[in-house]
């Protein structure tokens, strides 16, 4: 009798080495968990120490390797000094999933240049620097897979989420350029777009307005940080070697 961990995609990245920003909750959590199982060793970036620890504990505590880079992805110096400390431990770069993000969210009129500057910074900047960083290191091994998550906002906008659209969108133009430059090298870049996924970044919506989102999407409820880890996991997969370039929504039919 099957259960139904062995209906799950078997992947093995063992003796991959896989960086996740935003590692410390939420979906970022649960991509590291997931990359972690499937036997790679996981860096685990984001600012809260305490919260890194325990996603890289709970990779150890099931048998897997993780380390924690305290850091915040905006920062040039920072995150170039982040990349050469994991390749001095691990020495190679297989995987990187640029998932760290924030929402600021207001109408246009209302939006500060701040909430305008750190969202984008935060959510776009950050993957810019975490690729440039790591490129050279996947181009050199002729492997590498790069997944950015973005987000539907990216691709329908959103009301209040200029700063936050913008950032998503850009994301999306981003990984079609950067697959274009280095598919030649075997290293694939491709997006996630999620919808509403149960995460605290969708807690702070309250439960009126999810209650709103669950009648909007044609499934009926908000996605699992897991269902977004799955998606990762197979992207970072041997079997998606030919797929690159490309935007995967996982959003309960919203934008089908
Ligand atoms: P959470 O708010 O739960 O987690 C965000 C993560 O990003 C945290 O680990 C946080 O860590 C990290 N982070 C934020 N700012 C920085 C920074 N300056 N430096 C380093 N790390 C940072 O969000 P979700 O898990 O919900 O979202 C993860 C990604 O998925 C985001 O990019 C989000 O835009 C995207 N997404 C989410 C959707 C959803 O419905 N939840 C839908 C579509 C896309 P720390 O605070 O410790 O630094």
């Amino acid at each position: 009798m099957s259960n139904s961990n062995d209906r799950r995609l078997q992947v093995d990245l063992t003796d991959q080495v896989a960086i996740v920003t935003g590692a410390s909750r939420g979906i970022g959590k649960a991509i590291a968990l997931e990359l972690g199982r499937a036997g790679a060793k996981v860096a685990c970036i984001a600012r809260n120490e305490d919260k890194l620890k325990e996603t890289a504990d709970e990779i150890i505590s099931c048998g897997g390797t993780a380390a924690l880079f305290a850091c915040d992805v905006t920062n040039s110096e920072t995150v170039g000094q982040v990349m050469d400390a994991i390749v001095d431990q691990w020495e190679q770069i297989d995987v990187l999933v640029n998932n760290a993000g924030i929402t600021r969210d207001t109408l246009i009129p209302r939006m500060s240049d701040e909430e305008w500057d750190d969202v984008i910074a935060t959510n776009l900047r950050s993957v810019f620097l975490f690729t440039r960083a790591g490129i050279q290191t996947m181009m050199r091994k002729r492997y590498g897979r790069i997944i950015n998550i973005s987000s539907v906002s990216g691709i329908m906008g959103n009301p209040g989420q200029g700063n936050y659209s913008a950032s998503k969108a850009g994301i999306i133009g981003l990984t079609r350029t950067v697959a274009r430059e280095i598919a030649g090298r075997k290293v694939t870049v491709n997006a996630i777009c999620p919808g509403f996924i149960a995460t605290e970044m969708t807690d702070a919506l309250g439960p009126a307005v999810q209650d709103e989102v669950k009648k909007r999407v044609p499934a009926k409820r908000l996605g699992t940080a897991q269902e977004v880890a799955d998606a990762v996991l197979y992207l970072a997969s041997e079997s998606a070697a030919y797929v690159t370039g490309q935007v995967l929504t996982i959003d309960g039919g919203l934008t089908a």
